[in-house]
C-alpha cells in the first residue's frame, strides 16, 4: 500500500478522480488502486487543478488551485485560492508571502530608502547659532538635552522615546515647527522608513514630525564642544533678552497650568478641550499668582465642578465648561482680597518636563522660581 499516488499512471489518477468525484467508496477506490490514506484525506493526493489562464509573473508557470473533497466539489472556486506550484505565489492575496514577494519587498525598500537618502541630503546652508532668536536658542537646547545623541549631530526621534519635552502637545508642535522652520534642525537622510508615508504619492517628501531623525543644522566652530557648552549650558540669557525671557516663561507656565487641569479633569472624567479662552484665562491669572498657587485655583475649580455634577445633575460638559469660569472668579476675588494662597508642589503623575527644568535651570537659572513666582519679571 503506497502512501501517494505515485505508483500510478496519469491515466489512472484520471478515472480515480472521476470515480471519486461521482460517489463511489472511497475505502473501496484506495483498496484496489493500492492507497494508504484514511478515506477522508484521499483527494489531498489529487494533483491540484490547472487554469491555464493564469500565469505565475515568476515563474512563468500556470497557476493551480487545490482539489476540494467531493462534498464540496460543487462551490464555486475563487482566484484568491490560486497559486503557483513552483514558488507558491499567491497573486490575488492581499499580502503574499512568498520569497518572490519578499524578496521584491525588500528590493521597494531599499530603493525608497535611496529615495529619502537622494531627497534629504541635498546640501542645506548652516545656520549661526548666535543669529537665533532667544526662544529657538531654548527650544534647541531643550531637545538637544532630551534627544541629543552620542554622535553630538544627530536629534533621536521623539516617538517611542519616553521624553517628556514639553507640558502639552501644543507647545512640543510649536518647539519642533519653529526649529523645522528656522532651519535649525534639518531630516537626517538617515531617518527610518517609518518616519514616512510611503503610500503618499508625495513620497518621501512629507514626513512624520516625531518619527523621523534630524540632524543639528548649525555651523560648527573647530572645537564642536564650546558649541555645545553654549547650547547646553548656556549663558546667553541677558538682560537684553528680558521681555522675550518673560514671554516664554509665561508660555511655559501656561502650558503647565493646561497640563495641570488636563489632568486633573480626566481624573473625574470630564472632557475637555482647551481652546483660545482657557489660554487667555491663564494668561491673566499669571499676572498675579504663580503655577504652584494656580495649581491650587484649579483643583478647587474641579473639585466644586464635580460636586455640582454629582448633586445637581447637571452634564459633564457642562460641569467641565464651568471650570474655566471657576478658576478666573476665584483669582479675581483672591487678588481683590489680598488673599495668600497655598502653594502647590508639582506631583508625580506630571514630572516637569524638559523644556521647563532647561529653561529654569540653566537658562534663567532661577530654579523652582519659575514655579512658585508669577512670571512677570526674570
Ligand atoms: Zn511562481
Ligand atoms: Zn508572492
Amino acid at each position: 500500500m503506497e502512501k501517494n499516488l505515485d505508483h500510478l499512471t496519469s491515466e489512472e489518477i484520471e478515472t480515480l478522480m472521476q470515480r471519486y468525484y461521482a460517489g463511489e467508496s472511497v475505502s473501496k477506490l484506495t483498496k484496489e488502486y493500492g492507497i494508504s490514506v484514511r478515506s477522508s484525506n484521499l483527494y489531498k493526493l489529487f494533483p491540484p487543478e490547472v487554469f491555464p489562464n493564469y500565469i505565475c509573473e515568476y515563474c512563468d508557470e500556470p497557476l493551480v488551485i487545490n482539489r476540494p473533497s467531493k462534498t464540496m466539489k460543487n462551490l464555486p472556486k475563487y482566484e484568491r485560492d490560486l497559486y503557483c506550484p513552483v514558488c507558491g505565489h499567491k497573486p490575488f492575496q492581499t499580502h503574499c508571502n512568498c520569497e518572490n514577494c519578499q524578496e521584491e519587498e525588500r528590493n521597494l525598500q531599499m530603493e525608497r530608502l535611496q529615495q529619502i537618502e537622494e531627497v534629504y541630503s541635498k546640501p542645506r546652508t548652516p545656520v549661526d547659532f548666535a543669529s537665533l532668536s532667544f526662544e529657538n536658542k531654548v527650544f534647541l537646547g531643550a531637545i538637544c538635552r532630551a534627544l541629543l545623541k552620542e554622535n553630538l549631530y544627530e536629534i533621536a526621534p521623539f516617538s517611542n522615546s519616553e521624553v517628556i519635552l514639553t507640558p502639552t502637545d501644543i507647545l512640543r508642535k510649536k518647539l519642533y515647527s519653529s526649529l523645522i522652520h528656522n532651519q535649525v534642525i534639518a531630516v537626517s537622510p538617515q531617518s527610518p522608513l517609518d518616519a514616512f508615508d510611503i503610500d503618499s504619492e508625495d513620497f518621501p517628501n512629507t514626513f512624520y514630525t516625531y518619527r523621523v531623525t534630524y540632524f543639528l543644522n548649525l555651523i560648527f566652530p573647530a572645537n564642536k564642544q564650546d558649541l555645545f557648552t553654549e547650547i547646553l549650558d548656556p549663558s546667553y540669557y541677558c538682560p537684553e533678552n528680558a521681555d522675550e525671557a518673560v514671554i516664554l516663561w509665561k508660555e511655559i507656565a501656561v502650558a503647565e497650568c493646561i497640563e495641570y487641569l488636563q489632568y486633573q479633569l480626566d481624573k473625574v472624567n470630564f472632557e475637555f478641550t482647551p481652546g483660545e479662552k482657557t489660554y487667555k484665562t491663564f494668561d491673566i491669572i499669571l499676572n498675579d499668582f504663580s503655577v504652584s498657587q494656580i495649581y491650587g485655583i484649579i483643583w478647587r475649580a474641579v473639585a466644586d465642578a464635580s460636586k455640582l455634577y454629582l448633586e445637581k445633575g447637571i452634564s459633564k460638559k457642562h460641569a467641565a465648561n464651568s471650570v474655566i469660569g471657576a478658576c478666573e472668579r476665584y483669582a479675581e476675588r483672591a487678588k481683590i482680597n489680598g488673599w495668600d494662597l497655598t502653594q502647590y508642589n508639582r506631583i508625580k503623575d506630571l514630572p516637569q518636563s524638559v523644556l521647563s527644568l532647561f529653561y529654569f535651570n540653566r537658562v534663567l537659572g532661577i530654579g523652582e522660581m519659575g514655579f512658585r513666582v508669577p512670571p512677570t519679571i526674570v
